[in-house]
Formats: structure tokens, C-alpha cells, sequence
């Protein structure tokens, strides 16, 4: 059944191997320093760090496979800027829109990313960028064309963020999940001080 079922979806015999990609982000800690931090699978979501890890040591280890290492670099809570002249996303812009976004950009969907979509419409002037391009499974993407919608899309505080608003007026945020990796902490000053001052009244000596 199993081999029926590859013949069918991919159109060749189930014993010529099929290409398939598979997407992981992970941190370089839980990569290479034993970090439990979870890593996700574009598309499907997070999974333990020690699979990861696993994954990754067969498909480097299988000469049938191919593995590419891809470096993401993150500014706060977001992955980095990218854009375009062309009015279609390309493949390298929209697979890290996908790999930023992980499913589909409307709140309480959740589906698969099916289409990376300009949230201020191309033929408006929007542009084939990072900022705005997002995730959108299809059934979002089209309904989303209907009049009455606007979207725009920001980065807050280093999150990507969309707004919807709908076509009665109702107004929805998202925000992109954040890359893997421990969170950047920004100490206040005035944080720095009241822990001094409780390590100095736990040990009243020092
Ligand atoms: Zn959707």
C-alpha cells in the first residue's frame, strides 16, 4: 500500500528513489554543543533536540542523501532581511519566508504553507520582500483577496508582525514564531541594580 501510495504521488516506480527536502532549524548550541533547546521542522513543528541531532548525523553519514548546512542569522527575535525586484518571490526568499513563518501566517490557521504572498498586493505597489512576504496556505491566500481585507505587515521590537482586518472591521495580529536558540535578554540598568542589591541581601557579609 505503501509503495502504491509513492507511485501514485510522485508518478515513478516505489523503487527509484524520490527526492525529498526536509527543513530543520535548529541553534548552533543544540547543533553542535549538546543544547536540549528543541529544533523545528519547517512545516510541522518542533521536535527534540536529541532527534535533531539524530537526523542530521544520518543524512550527513548516507551517501544517498545530500545535507546543506544554511546559516540564518537572527537580530533579536527575527531572522534577517532579504528582497526582490521580481514580482514572484525567489526560491531562496521564499524558502526563508517559509522557514520565518513556519505555517500559515492567519491567526488560529495553522495550516501548511502552500503560497508565500505579497500582504500589500504587488499590483499595488507592494514589494517582493521579507517584510512583505509571508506564509499563507491557500485557502487564506484566496479568501484574503476578497474586498473588505487589509493587511500590513511591520517588524515590532524585531518580531515579524501581520494585522488583519476584516471585512467587518475585526482587527487580528500575527506574529512570526521565534527562531530556536535561547532568547536574547536585554538587562536594564535598573534590573542590574535590584539584583545586586538582592545578592547583597542574601548575603548580608559580602
Ligand atoms: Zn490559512
Amino acid at each position: 500500500m505503501a509503495d502504491t501510495l509513492v507511485e501514485r504521488v510522485t508518478g515513478s516506480p516505489a523503487e527509484v528513489a524520490s527526492p525529498v527536502a526536509v527543513h530543520l532549524v535548529m541553534a548552533d548550541r543544540t547543533a553542535f554543543a549538546g543544547d536540549p533547546e528543541p529544533a523545528t521542522v519547517t512545516g510541522y513543528g518542533p521536535i527534540p533536540a536529541e532527534i535533531a541531532r539524530r537526523m542530521v548525523a544520518a543524512a550527513v553519514t548516507d551517501r544517498r542523501s545530500a545535507a546543506t548546512l544554511r546559516r540564518l542569522y537572527r537580530r533579536g527575535g527575527a531572522l534577517i532581511a532579504m528582497e526582490s525586484r521580481a514580482r514572484r518571490f525567489p526560491k531562496v526568499l521564499a524558502a526563508f519566508i517559509a522557514t520565518r513563518d513556519h505555517t500559515c501566517r492567519t491567526p488560529y490557521c495553522d495550516a501548511p504553507i502552500r503560497h508565500i504572498d505579497h500582504a500589500h498586493p504587488h499590483h499595488d505597489g507592494g514589494p517582493t520582500s521579507a517584510v512583505n512576504g509571508q506564509g499563507m496556505c491557500e485557502c487564506c491566500n484566496y479568501a484574503k483577496e476578497a474586498s473588505g481585507w487589509q493587511v500590513s505587515t511591520t517588524v515590532e521590537s524585531g518580531s515579524h508582525t501581520t494585522e488583519f482586518v476584516t471585512p467587518t472591521g475585526a482587527h487580528y495580529r500575527s506574529t512570526a514564531p521565534p527562531p530556536p536558540g535561547a532568547p536574547q535578554l536585554t538587562v536594564a540598568t535598573i534590573g542590574t541594580r535590584v539584583r545586586v542589591d538582592v545578592d547583597a541581601m542574601r548575603c548580608p557579609a559580602a
